[in-house]
């Protein structure tokens, strides 16, 4: 019997939905070991932050709290991790595959010196786990085979954890050494957006090298999120060229997202793109070339100059109230 320690992030007091999603795959795997899934909240003055994760569904919450975890610098969450799950009994530690997940992750995997699988979207009953390889064109199945095990979720790919009972809270150790050479936090700029989170938004309208420049972004794009009360997209050629920050890059090297509406405005349609937003639940496409490729995985596609029918739709959706 193992246990399955998984990584509780949190931010400004709140647990986004990314830390249910790796709950439900931690619970999925505890079942499988019979052990219990325990939710590891780290960072400094957490108290608050750790009575919501006791309503999260976990069997006991550890909590670790001390200016050393304040920040999120992985090398010493890596410690601070090694302790949490030496103390639980636990030979899982389950991220959800968030920037800090896959920032922490892999750290954490070569530290214990355990198997990992990045990114997974299936826990099979045999313990076998899916992920995608090569942008999602091929799903392979793995089994870990070392001792310790360390996997990273896709947001995407499992529900959120049914909230309800209220798990035993348990604080360990908050001194957590640095290791020699681990990187020092210097500061955090966060960009803050009044639109829904990307990765959690039910409606994105994304935006690609098609709509040209920073200026129509915030003339012809914005307006459309904003009548949806969508999360604004990019493509990764539209945040090299500087039109809008890099966080809002879809795709397989940025953020994975499958929202009840995805609308693709300006965007050819690149496997790298369709990675990150091809199991939307609706995908509409505006592009003026029928034969691009991001008409294949469309609902609805419209052939147009996105700088005529962007405001359009976006005055018609307006109109309905
Ligand atoms: C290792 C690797 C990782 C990558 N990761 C990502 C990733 O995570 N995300 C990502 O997006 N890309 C990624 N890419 C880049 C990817 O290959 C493409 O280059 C990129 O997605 C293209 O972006 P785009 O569709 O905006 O631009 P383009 O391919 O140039 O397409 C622009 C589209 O706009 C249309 N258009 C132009 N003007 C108009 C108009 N007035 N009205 C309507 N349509 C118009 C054109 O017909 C064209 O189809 C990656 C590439 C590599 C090699």
């Amino acid at each position: 019997m193992s246990n399955v320690l998984v990584y509780g992030e949190h931010a400004h007091g709140k647990i986004p939905k990314a830390t249910s999603v790796a709950l439900t795959a931690g619970k999925q795997l505890a079942a499988l070991s019979g052990g219990q899934t325990i939710l590891a909240v780290l960072g400094s003055g957490i108290g608050e932050v750790a009575q919501l994760a006791a309503g999260l569904g976990a069997d006991k919450v550890v909590t670790i709290d001390g200016p050393a975890v304040e920040h999120a610098v992985a090398d010493i969450m890596v410690e601070a991790l090694k302790a949490a799950a030496d103390a639980t009994g636990s030979d899982t530690v389950v991220f959800a595959a968030t920037t800090q997940g896959k920032d922490i992750a892999p750290r954490l995997a070569a530290a214990l010196d355990a198997s990992i699988a990045s990114d997974i979207t299936n826990v099979n009953d045999d313990g076998t786990l899916e992920r995608p390889m090569w942008a999602g064109n091929v799903m392979a199945t793995v089994e870990l085979t070392a001792d310790k095990k360390v996997v990273s979720v896709r947001t995407t790919a499992f529900d959120a954890a049914e909230p309800g009972g209220e798990a035993p809270v348990e604080a360990l150790s908050g001194d957590v050494a640095a290791p020699d050479k681990a990187a020092t936090f210097v500061g955090l700029e966060e960009i803050t957006s009044d639109r829904p989170v990307l990765t959690e938004a039910d409606r994105v309208v994304s935006g690609g090298r098609g709509v040209k420049s920073a200026e129509n972004f915030k003339d012809v794009i914005e307006p459309l999120c904003d009548v949806l009360g969508a999360a604004l997209g990019a493509t990764r050629a539209v945040v090299d060229a500087g039109f809008v920050p890099n966080d809002l890059q879809v795709g397989q090297t940025g953020k994975v997202v499958a929202p009840t509406l995805y609308i693709a405005a300006g965007i050819s349609g690149a496997i790298q793109h369709l990675a990150g937003m091809k199991d939307s639940k609706v995908i509409c496409a505006i592009n003026k070339d029928p034969e691009a490729p991001i008409f294949s995985v469309a609902d609805y596609g419209l052939v147009a100059d996105l700088f005529q029918a962007v405001p359009e739709l976006t005055e018609k959706i307006k109109g309905i109230g």
